[in-house]
């Protein structure tokens, strides 16, 4: 069987690195807050060329401790508006109503699957205060004319970058575009963590001094406590396992997208839409290779049969979620098309070139 994602295979190419850093790790005696994490955060902004990293628990919380800084900070209040894509992944949106902000839902591009720039203006109020960029299946969703938009309403611009870590735009990482972005270390993303793990990078000396105040109980000093914050810190063992990882992060990243070409110029199967990669050469890194078609049930089960798994990314869109009941009214033709016909093939750094032959052999044949 050829899996969607083979993590113990991907793990193990750093097998004896990796089980030095956790021996030394928990030899140290030091779990939390310590030396690996400070090295992580200095590796991740120097890799992203941004001035801060501070490291969280988990990517939703990267997020959600962006826009709650914002708020302590004066430049948001409960009840103001951020801008989203419709089609993204349910945490960016969880981010935003946790802060009792008001998610703007915007249809995304058929062809990118991110958010279409044409339509944000249209959606802006006096209430807007942010737009969340949401670097969906691991490409980049920018341009200059945004940030030119963004200037002139007074809006932050803020990337969730869960997915699109080591992605490039006009020679900036990912995570540099805007104001502040929240990145996600979940085992299963571009660079994962043996856990749960995530971090923010932002610009500002204030946005920061504040972020890492909250995921510390809103405390700077111990016992000392200006914010009701957070308990969202990032653990040394996941710290030192990142800190490895993070070196081999360019070498896998360019192993996925020559997959990535391979899939695009191989599968010739008409019945299948490729992704598009008109932006920009390395501004896409295929977290997710995800080809859309109208018979989408029957080729999932066409490739189960064949042994290739495959995932859906994602089946249903948040406003049509028990969650978010109040937006269950919503039309967004665009955003519904997508779910119902997207599929993510396998790709990933340690898939051989066999396997991506047999996949696209398969899908070919369909
Ligand atoms: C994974 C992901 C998150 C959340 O990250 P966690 O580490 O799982 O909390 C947020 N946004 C997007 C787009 C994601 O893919």
């Amino acid at each position: 069987m050829i899996k969607f994602l083979d993590l113990q295979k991907i793990n193990l190419k750093h097998q004896k690195e990796i089980e030095n850093a956790l021996l030394a790790t928990f030899r140290s005696g030091w779990y939390l807050l310590g030396d690996k994490v400070k090295f992580f955060e200095q590796q991740l902004a120097s890799y992203c060329k941004v001035p801060h990293a501070i490291g969280v628990s988990n990517g939703l919380d990267a997020l959600r401790l962006i826009f709650r800084a914002y708020i302590e900070l004066g430049f948001m209040a409960p009840g103001d508006e951020v801008i989203v894509p419709a089609n993204t992944y349910i945490a960016s949106i969880l981010a935003i109503t946790d802060n009792k902000l008001v998610p703007v839902l915007v249809e995304p591009d058929l062809e990118t699957y991110n958010i279409d720039l044409n339509k944000i203006e249209g959606k802006i109020t006096p209430k807007t205060k942010a737009i969340l960029l949401v670097h969906l299946y691991g490409s980049i969703v920018f341009s200059e004319e945004i940030k030119v938009l963004a200037d002139q309403y007074n809006l932050k611009i803020i990337e969730d970058n869960a997915q699109a870590i080591g992605a490039v735009w006009n020679n900036s990482l990912s995570g540099s575009l805007g104001d502040a972005a929240g990145f996600s270390f979940y085992p299963g993303k571009n660079l994962g963590a043996i856990g749960d793990a995530g971090a923010v990078t932002c610009q500002d000396d204030d946005l920061a001094a504040c972020i890492r105040t909250l995921a510390n109980y809103g405390s700077q000093k111990k016992y000392i406590n200006q914010y009701q914050g957070y308990n969202s810190r990032l653990d040394e063992i996941q710290a030192a396992v990142l800190s490895i990882k993070l070196r081999y992060l360019d070498e896998e990243n360019n192993r996925r997208k020559e997959i990535a070409h391979r899939y695009i110029t191989e599968i010739t199967n008409t019945k299948i839409v490729l992704p598009h990669y008109k932006i920009q050469e390395n501004s896409h890194v295929y977290h997710l290779f995800v080809i859309r078609t109208e018979n989408r049930d029957a080729l999932q089960k066409y490739l189960e049969l064949n042994g290739i798994q495959t995932l859906i990314h994602y089946p249903i869109p948040p406003h049509q979620q028990q969650a978010y009941s109040d937006m269950n009214e919503l039309h967004m033709p665009i955003t519904e098309k997508i779910h119902n016909e997207v599929l993510s093939l396998p790709i990933s750094p340690v898939m051989t070139e066999d396997e991506v032959s047999t996949v696209i052999h398969i899908l070919n044949n369909f």
